[in-house]
């Protein structure tokens, strides 16, 4: 296995290999058939493109021939930070193809995260969009191989600047009838080692790694297919990024592709530019998030569009509540599955047959018979059934160890491998239900913001004597970061300068507080401690008072 990265343990991959989970085979193989036996269907649809499984595999073949001959080699590591676009599947595969590793980046990162990134997995290239909105990723992409030696390559998704390569040009303007047969076309990858690496929506400084190898993510990715009913006539509509593990693979672009199905690619996450793209593509799998799911709701727009297609529509990444499940259901007229899990592995689901009760209520239960989960208490003794506690967790898709960080290991695992999720959650009847969570971050609607990281660079401000951020309630987000900041004499700070601030430190824009409060002194323990549950009952009556939110006690359990 790569270097830096924790195998599971002998005895736990015979198991896994035994009962059926681990198949040995990479995740290009998992596609490489699928389009030998669906090579006319349609894989992707993105604005005017269709491009079937033959002229897509076609693709992927002439681009990995390419990444062989720029000098990338099996086992070295990119930074992937590519949008939502034919691109991304095509540079996703070939890399799988060649057994090149891609750190799957978030769109909204920014020179801080990437070339962090770039310098911990000594990344060799970099994969970008050329420019989105008003934002040009091109000078990003140099500025990080100013910084990080090990960056040779700029692989750039539309037009490339000098000294970068253009994904378009790579793939070239060859037959996607043929399959170019040479080196590259052969499968690189070690269906035992690591696939890709994707980011921990963690509580450190910055995002650990988080090495997922070919069976295990195979796996994952096929679980799947029952669970949500994925199959070869699935229109799968891709609307959050696909370089996340949710829209990737639970069930994703690998699902889909696996199953012969369709992905569609959207543009927009509006509902003025989403319904009338599920209506004309037919779309019956539509995963979506809190904020988006919201936004949807309250849009007025579901009955203006025949959403009939719509088969099952998926909330990940944050909890959403019962009632707007039930309106889920019935705005749109189908199944509603809540999926919760973690970039670490283990994802639940409820089941599509659930009852009611659960549907509307629970997390769901483990995706594989393998997951191993415990409830424990805070001396790491299971509690019964009904009772709080938090997650642990083990599996045959669960990592052992994030990659490079024995230090962040030491504590993220116990000593018997299993996965700390940080989330208090109970269990009844076999189902999870996620009450709170003890890790130091704030979910804004599934987007995860490290608390320390960004005091961290809070407390770079000059005027700034001492932050506390905490979680406020927030009706689309479910929560938003609020800063409490305390100054040093004399000194004045506005919320708009603190928010240049931290954009000046080249950070992703959604981690920035949505709202300061300057506070004379902070509520302490008797220990001297912040009292970080005295400032989120501040704010919570704040925006109270403020007509904002009704309060919800529960939030911050
Ligand atoms: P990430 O690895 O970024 O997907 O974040 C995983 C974390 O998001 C989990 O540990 C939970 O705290 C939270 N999470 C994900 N899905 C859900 C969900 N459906 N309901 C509640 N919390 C969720």
């Amino acid at each position: 296995m790569l270097e830096g990265c924790t195998p599971w343990p002998e005895k736990f991959q015979r198991r896994y290999r035994e009962a059926g989970y681990w198949e040995d085979i990479t995740l290009w193989r998992m596609f490489e058939e699928s389009a030998a036996e669906f090579p006319d269907h349609v894989a992707l649809v993105f604005e005017d493109q269709r491009i079937t499984y033959r002229e897509l595999e076609s693709r992927i073949n002439r681009l990995a021939v390419k990444l062989v001959e720029m000098g990338l080699q099996d086992r070295d590591r990119v930074i992937f930070q590519l949008a939502n676009t034919p691109e991304l599947v095509y540079t996703f595969y070939a890399l799988m193809k060649i057994g090149v590793i891609p750190v799957m980046a978030l769109p909204a990162h920014r020179f801080t995260e990437i070339s962090h990134f770039a310098k911990h997995a000594d990344a060799v290239g970099y994969l970008i969009p050329d420019k989105v909105r008003d934002f040009d990723f091109r000078d990003l992409a140099n500025d990080v191989a100013a910084a990080v030696s090990s960056v040779q390559h700029i692989i750039v998704a539309g037009e490339a600047n000098d000294g970068q390569a253009s994904i378009t040009d790579l793939i070239g303007s060859g037959s996607d009838d043929s399959v170019p047969d040479d080196q590259a076309s052969k499968d690189l990858g070690d269906p035992s080692d690591v696939a890709l690496m994707l980011l921990s929506g963690g509580t450190t400084a910055l995002p650990k790694l988080i090495p997922r190898t070919h069976n295990d993510y195979v796996y994952n990715s096929r679980q799947h297919r029952d669970l949500a009913e994925v199959d070869a006539t699935t229109v799968f509509l891709a609307l959050l990024p696909m370089a996340h593990n949710y829209n990737l693979a639970c069930p994703g672009l690998l699902t889909t592709l696996d199953c012969g199905g369709r992905v569609v690619i959207a543009t927009s996450l509006n509902a003025e530019k989403v319904f009338p793209l599920i209506e004309k593509e037919g779309a019956t799998i539509v995963p979506a998030a809190v904020p988006l799911i919201t936004k949807w709701l309250t849009s007025g727009m579901a009955e203006k569009y025949d959403l009939s297609s719509i088969k099952t529509m998926m909330n990940g990444g944050a909890k959403l509540a019962p009632e707007l499940r039930q309106r889920v259901r019935e705005t749109f007229g189908c199944t509603f599955q809540d999926s919760f899990g973690t970039g670490e592995g283990l994802i639940n689901v409820t089941r599509l047959d659930d009852d009611d009760d659960v549907i509307l209520h629970s997390s769901g239960r483990p995706i594989s018979p393998g997951d191993e989960m415990k409830i424990v208490d805070e001396n790491g003794h299971e509690v019964s059934d009904g009772k709080k506690g938090e997650l642990i967790c083990r599996g045959p898709y669960t990592i052992r160890g994030y990659y490079r960080s024995p230090k962040n290991n030491a504590t993220a695992f116990t000593e018997d491998g299993f996965y700390h999720t940080g989330d208090l959650v109970s269990r009844r009847d076999g189902n999870l239900y996620v009450e709170g969570r003890i890790k130091d971050l704030i979910n804004r609607g599934g987007e995860k913001i490290s608390i320390d990281e960004v005091e961290n660079h809070i407390l770079a401000n000059g005027k700034i004597e001492n932050v506390c951020i905490v979680a406020m309630p927030d009706p689309q987000y479910g929560e938003k970061a609020c800063a409490f900041v305390r100054l040093k004499e004399n000194m004045d700070i506005t919320f708009d300068e603190l928010s240049a601030f931290l954009l000046g430190r080249d950070i992703a824009k959604f981690k920035l507080p949505e709202r300061l409060e300057i506070i004379e002194n902070f509520p302490l323990s008797p220990a001297g401690k912040i009292l970080r549950r005295e400032l989120r009952r501040m704010i919570e009556d704040t925006l109270e008072a403020e007509g904002k939110i009704a309060v919800s006690r529960e939030i911050d359990a």
